[in-house]
């Protein structure tokens, strides 16, 4: 039993804010109470468990973010010469020579994500979507799957694997996700373990990469084994190699390829029409909104408040390092406000955090996730807004997201469990997951 006490302010998923102590039990949030009366709480609950308290005065506390859409490979390939400013044509290219330069496979892919999760947790994520892109050919890649799950469970993050495809052979993609799935998940139904803590999903990279086969295919593996698809669409390349190699729109393809439903997630969805976004609602299709990827790419700004206006759930992600070089969600909420009153309405931070939590933990089918409410997952970051950067702040949970660009939480919970004390990880030192990463990119490039 786990008492967090002094909160200036608790979000939780009723819609309700303000102080209160929040009482985590067994992974999950036990009681919400008013201040003071977490004690009381717990000793009615469980008068036998021992009782910990972890102070959170100054903190406003949230729910842990959900990223629903990362590439944690490309941690290890951020700022890239050649990679900004151009047109995802030639970036595609460049980014795949500097995975062949480095080589993708298991030893490389746990140490990019590593890293990528180290990053998340320090800035308030908890649960990170990996859509998993690059599979070389004869790569073992439940090898590559597991050493990514490794990596989450060594620092206690939250992970969704993604077995993603791109130009793949179909078969044995399929093949390779049916494995994954046998590897990851040993009896575990749903896609999920027992535990929560781990999930995977299928996802080809688009209709502009992969064809309808591979589409097929990994639907038939999704449906077999009851996991949650997602795949990106209307990214600028995605459109207009839709209209070129089809003389269709990216969803027309989706549709025909039965991949616009109720269990898949779409990222991007920059420049839909208001005729597609009838389609997406009456499908019933999720969305993840990534604009720390689609601005700098140049890809536009997705109409999240049309999809919203709609009924669509929309969640948020970064997308990887490659094209976002930062994993830091809060941060892509307030660049989501920014950025939103070019294409309509202002979001209110309120709806970008929500976007940010309970939001993409819904694209995952995951309502255990992403809010503060009794029985959800305790998976909790406390943000101290006592800072010069909040002072004059009237409103501190729109100041979470418009004040202090970049903040990091004082400390972070994932399953009721310390993963982030005083700003630090629970579980490793920070700067040796770097100097692992930079010792295997010198080691595989030449370098000295
Ligand atoms: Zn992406």
């Amino acid at each position: 039993m786990l008492i967090l006490h002094d909160a200036v302010t608790v979000v939780r998923a009723d819609g309700t804010e303000g102080p209160a102590d929040v009482v985590v039990s067994q992974g999950r949030v036990a009681a919400v109470t008013a201040p003071g009366a977490g004690g009381s709480a717990a000793q009615s609950l469980a008068p036998d468990e021992p009782v910990e308290r972890l102070s959170v005065a100054g903190c406003v506390l949230t729910p842990g973010l959900v990223n629903a859409h990362h590439h944690l490979l490309q941690t290890a390939f951020r700022t890239l010469p050649g990679t900004r400013g151009v047109p995802m044509r030639d970036w595609l290219p460049t980014m795949a020579a500097a995975y062949a330069a480095v080589g993708v496979d298991p030893e490389s892919t746990g140490i990019a994500a590593r890293a990528g999760l180290a990053e998340a947790l320090l800035s308030g994520v908890t649960t990170v979507a990996d859509h998993h892109l690059t599979w070389p050919a004869g790569a073992d890649s439940v090898g590559m799957a597991r050493a990514t799950a490794d990596a989450a469970l060594s620092l206690g993050a939250r992970l969704v694997f993604v077995r993603g495809t791109a130009r793949d052979a179909a078969g044995p993609a399929a093949e390779s996700a049916e494995a994954i799935v046998e590897a990851l998940l040993p009896g575990a139904s749903g896609g999920v373990t027992a535990d929560g803590l781990l999930q995977v999903a299928v996802g080809p990279a688009g209709v502009h990469s992969d064809g309808r086969e591979t589409f097929e295919l990994l639907g038939e593996v999704a449906a077999r084994h009851g996991l949650r698809r997602r795949t990106q669409a209307n990214e600028q390349v995605d459109v207009e190699i839709a209209a070129e190699r089809y003389g269709r729109r990216p969803l027309d393809l989706l549709e025909e390829w039965g991949w616009l439903a109720p269990d898949v997630t779409i990222a991007h969805l920059c420049a839909v029409t208001d005729a597609e976004i009838d389609r997406l609602t009456a499908a019933g299709v999720t969305a993840t909104h990534a604009p720390g990827c689609d601005v700098p790419m140049g890809w536009g700004v997705a109409p999240v408040a049309r999809l919203l206006a709609a009924g669509i759930r929309v969640g948020l992600g970064t997308s990887g390092g490659g094209s976002n070089d930062a994993g830091h969600l809060l941060a892509d909420a307030r660049l989501a406000m920014q950025v939103s009153g070019l294409v309509g309405p202002q979001l209110p931070a309120r709806t970008a955090l929500e976007m940010a939590t309970a939001g993409s933990a819904d694209g995952l089918g995951r309502p255990d996730l992403g809010r503060i409410a009794v029985g959800a997952a305790a998976d909790i970051a406390a943000w101290d807004v006592t800072g010069a950067a909040d002072a004059g702040v009237a409103d501190p949970v729109a100041g979470l997201l418009w004040a202090s660009p970049g903040r990091r939480p004082r400390h972070v919970l994932v399953a009721g469990r310390p993963v982030v004390e005083d700003g630090r990880l629970t579980s490793a030192d920070e700067r040796a997951i770097v100097r692992d990463l930079e010792d295997l990119l010198r080691r595989r490039t030449g370098g000295s």
